[in-house]
């Protein structure tokens, strides 16, 4: 018999407090908050909420931070896997895997699935080398689609799945009842920056000499996991620097480290 693989996350609760510059796409996914929340409301209108929510996006700009807000948001249980963790798995189980967190999930609901790089399954059929094996890849992203497909509503899951290249998704994946909802989630403008620097820096006593709009000025192309990394880094050299505070200098210091280093990565690049 299958062991039990899969159990909602149990880390703190994430809400659209943690979540900064991206707000046209919180307002967005609101819809589905409200719905796990009152899911009746929904039903006894015979309204179709929708199975699958696609966050499309580069790295690191807060897909699954927001699928994690939402489920929070909703105040449910979050299950969260990531797609090419099940075709690197002995081979053959793949489906079954899936056909276990849908099970469980479905068991808790109202609840939310979270599948991050779907393109590792869901790519178009007949691609290029595709990891573990096409026949693998192809089993258990059709398993996810007869999971979504079986969806009377009723359940009260929903999936949300990420991906940083929805233009090489399977058509298959994007059709009515399933990932029928596309959100695009992009890098954060000036404002954005600063708001997302302003969240990461709320436990962190910055010096009054420290501007989080210049800092955000200063910090083109970053996107939220980058600028969580900088605060990071920064409060790192104050620490080193027996500072009580983290100041501008620690700020200034620690960027130039991060695009230099950056830098030094792609020149020793072969
Ligand atoms: P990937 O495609 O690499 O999985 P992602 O888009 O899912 O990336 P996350 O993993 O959510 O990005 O981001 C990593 C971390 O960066 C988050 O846990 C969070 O701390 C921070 N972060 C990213 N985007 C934001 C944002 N918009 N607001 C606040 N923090 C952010």
């Amino acid at each position: 018999s299958r062991a039990k693989l899969y159990q909602p996350d149990q880390g703190p609760r994430t809400t659209f407090a943690d979540v900064a510059g991206i707000e046209e796409v919180e307002q967005e996914v609101t819809e589905i908050v409200d719905f796990l929340r009152d899911q009746e409301r929904y039903r006894r209108l015979g309204a179709q909420i929708p199975h699958g929510v696609l966050l499309s996006g580069p790295p690191g700009t807060g897909k699954t931070l927001l699928a994690r807000a939402v489920a929070g948001e909703a105040e449910v249980p979050f299950f969260s896997m990531s797609a090419s963790e099940f075709i690197e798995m002995i081979v053959g189980v793949g489906a079954s895997r899936v056909r276990d967190l849908f099970e469980q999930a479905k068991k808790v609901a109202p609840a939310i699935i979270f599948i991050d790089e779907l393109d590792a399954i869901g790519r178009a059929r007949g691609g290029a080398q595709s990891i573990g094996g096409s026949d693998e890849r192809e089993q258990t992203l059709n398993q996810i689609l007869t999971e979504m497909d079986g969806f009377t509503g009723s359940e009260g899951v929903v999936v949300l799945a990420a991906t940083n290249r929805a233009e090489i998704l399977d058509q298959a994946l994007l059709r009515p009842g399933r990932f029928d909802r596309r959100v695009t989630v992009s890098p954060p403008d000036l404002a954005g920056r600063q708001q997302i620097l302003a969240v990461h820096t709320r436990g962190v006593p910055v010096a009054p000499d420290v501007n989080l709009q210049n800092v955000a000025a200063a910090t083109p192309g970053m996107v939220g996991a980058d600028l969580k990394n900088l605060v990071n880094e920064a409060a790192l050299l104050a620490a080193r620097r027996r500072r009580d505070t983290v100041g501008q200098a620690d700020f200034s210091d620690a960027l130039e480290k991060i695009v230099l280093g950056t830098v030094r990565g792609i020149m020793l690049t072969p």
